[in-house]
């Protein structure tokens, strides 16, 4: 087995696997690919998290699109929200008058989406829509934020892979798996 598809020993259970998580991205790049046609939307990835799922999901877009970056950071090396949020690298693209997706790795308590929002918003963008490749499965936690695109619901739980990590680690892993709560207790 390559490396980073064989079950990693500080996963407790594998949620989503490389290749589920390969017809939920085609499947978010279809309904994009619709809706955007003759569009030229910017996709908005938010790093670190989202570069994985943002890399993928561009690839099943066949209408025209471009992509820039933005790093934020609300967690830190922790495993809870802090509710503070900075932005660690701007977007270098003008964004007044465009059609704006921002492409976000897992919605959790909407805190960072929120922020980010509030934030684009005030650049004046034709529209922004979210695509968010996870969405924990808490209900109304997270009401304020509605994403148009959602790839696949995960329980309360945290998780690392397909870019996600936990300290900067688990990203490489190509499935989604709960993390093992001994490993950050
Ligand atoms: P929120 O602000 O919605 O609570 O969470 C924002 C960010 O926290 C997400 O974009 C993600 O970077 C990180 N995050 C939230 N839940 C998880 C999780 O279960 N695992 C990992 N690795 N990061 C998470
Ligand atoms: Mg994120
Ligand atoms: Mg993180």
């Amino acid at each position: 087995m390559e490396q980073g598809t064989q079950q990693h020993p500080d996963i407790e259970k594998v949620l989503l696997t490389e290749q589920e998580m390969r017809g939920i991205v085609e499947k978010l790049g279809e309904q994009i690919s619709k809706d955007y046609a003759g569009k030229n939307p910017l996709i908005v990835a938010v790093l670190r998290g989202a570069f994985v799922f943002t890399a993928d999901l561009m690839r099943t877009i066949t209408t025209e699109c471009e992509v820039d970056f933005m790093a934020i950071s609300s967690y830190g090396d922790s495993v809870k929200s802090s509710g503070v949020v900075r932005i660690i690298k701007d977007l270098d693209t003008k964004i007044e008058d465009r059609d704006v997706i921002i492409a976000e790795d897992i919605l959790d308590t909407g805190l960072t989406l929120s922020y980010l929002i509030k934030n684009l918003e005030a650049r004046h963008p034709a529209s922004i829509s979210i695509a968010a490749c996870l969405v924990k499965d808490v209900k109304g936690k997270h009401s304020a934020i509605k994403p148009k695109y959602v790839g696949a619901y995960v329980p309360d739980a945290f998780v690392v892979g397909y870019g996600l990590d936990y300290a900067e680690k688990y990203r490489n892993l190509s499935y989604v798996g709960i993390l093992k709560p001994e490993v950050y207790s």
